[in-house]
């Protein structure tokens, strides 16, 4: 394919037109940081018009970190029999959800290490008693790595168990566990974990069981643009086929940048210059996936790993979805040494009133619960935080299974 000219496929792009793999590549490596944001924020504006800007009050809670993974950037994980290991218990998860459905929350996300033990029985117990519970709840849980390692601890395939959990109550995936969506990346960080094609081979699955997805991708592996392109190609390819055989695909796409710090081995290597990404190039790439993802509709900004600031600036290059309040994240935070692992709906309104657009809660399916076109309007206080235990303290002392019982 001949190659075009930059500002012939800045319009392109701009005008909502489908790029060629080699025309993204061409314009990660040609185009400007303020380039694609322009791009970018022009073709949000054919996709998402307007001036609003999303976010979900929901709950990210981790249920494990026993793994046997080892994934080299994961500082969250422990090897199962470790003293640090936890699997949450009822009480806690219960404490966890109450304190969601105090804060007006509509989902929880759930998702933990790949435990080698658990028996499907017990995430069938936790759906069930979180479905009855919690009716009006959303319950997007287990990525599609964890679900690979459901289905081999309890000798199913993934399309049987996904089947079975959706029975119980499950009703989307998160998208972790994506990473690069390329083996040559994911042999050098991740050479146990669930490979490119069974990531995708989920996900496909999930969709066709009209299931909740979203997508993902982690950048800073030192891993070239060629291999972004790759895994941002076969985000696409699904997207193309699930849209059109199912009428259901991924709802929103969320990049982020590696962290890495003394707690990982990526980090420890003396190679940890090489990982790792900028606000700068955290924002090139976000703009060009908003040009390159044409039918993934939101694109949502990452402001755990980027930090409010770097997050309110990226809504000016494609992104329409601020994310969500999480109440806490324990799998990045400990490794970035981050203590705000909360935001409450307040702060959200002055980050995204401050970069000059409409804040509006929604649901998981971005149907918009409430637009706050009054800039006067003030929120009431997030009720306090919880205590019936201090988290913490549980995550490094509770090893609690809820039913013994394998399938
Ligand atoms: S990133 Fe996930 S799969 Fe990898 S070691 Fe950590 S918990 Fe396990």
């Amino acid at each position: 394919m001949p190659n075009s000219s930059k500002a012939y496929l800045l319009a392109k792009a701009a005008a909502g037109e489908r790029l060629y793999f080699n025309e993204g590549l061409q314009l990660y490596h040609e185009a400007s940081l303020i380039e694609l944001g322009m791009a970018a924020n022009a073709a949000r504006q054919i996709r998402v018009p307007g001036r609003i800007v999303t976010y979900l009050v929901d709950r990210n809670i981790n249920y494990t970190n026993i793994c046997n993974v080892n994934c080299l950037f994961c500082g969250f994980s422990r090897p199962a029999g470790h003293p640090d290991g936890f699997v949450v218990s009822r009480e806690e998860l219960s404490a966890k959800i109450d304190e969601l459905v105090a804060w007006g929350g509509t989902r929880v996300l759930i998702q933990g290490g790949n435990h080698p033990d658990l028996p499907l029985s017990w995430y069938v117990d936790i759906l069930r008693w979180m479905r009855e519970t919690y009716p009006t709840i959303e319950l997007d849980c287990f990525s599609p790595t964890e679900i690979s390692n459901i289905a081999k601890v309890s000798g199913l395939n993934t399309y049987e168990t996904l089947k079975i959990l959706q029975s119980a109550g499950l009703q989307g995936l998160p998208g972790g566990g994506a990473e690069i969506l390329d083996d040559e990346i994911r042999h050098r960080h991740s050479p146990k974990k669930q490979k490119t094609d069974d990531w995708l081979h989920v996900m496909r699955e999930a969709q066709e069981l009209d299931l909740n997805t979203s997508a993902t991708m982690v950048v800073g592996f030192d891993e070239s643009y060629e291999h972004r392109m790759r895994h941002l190609q076969r985000l696409r390819d699904l997207q193309d086929y699930s849209l059109r055989e199912h009428g259901n695909g991924f709802i929103a796409f969320i990049s982020w940048t590696l962290q890495h710090s003394q707690v990982t081995s990526l980090g420890r290597s003396k190679h940890h210059d090489k990982y790792g990404a900028t606000p700068h190039e955290y924002l090139r790439h976000a703009a060009l996936c908003r040009l390159f993802l044409d039918n993934i509709l939101h694109h949502q900004a990452s402001w755990v790993t980027q930090g409010p600031k770097v997050a309110q600036v990226s809504l000016e290059f494609g992104l329409d979805d601020f994310g969500s309040t999480m109440l806490e994240e324990n799998v990045v935070s400990v490794v970035a040494h981050q203590s705000h692992t909360r935001m409450t709906e307040a702060e959200i309104h002055a980050l995204v009133r401050g970069a000059g657009y409409i804040p509006a809660k929604r649901d998981t399916n971005y149907n918009l619960l409430k637009v706050y076109d009054d800039p006067n309007e003030i929120l009431p206080p997030p009720p306090p935080k919880y205590h019936l235990r201090d988290v913490d303290a549980t995550i490094k002392a509770k090893v609690e299974i809820l039913s013994p019982h394998h399938n």
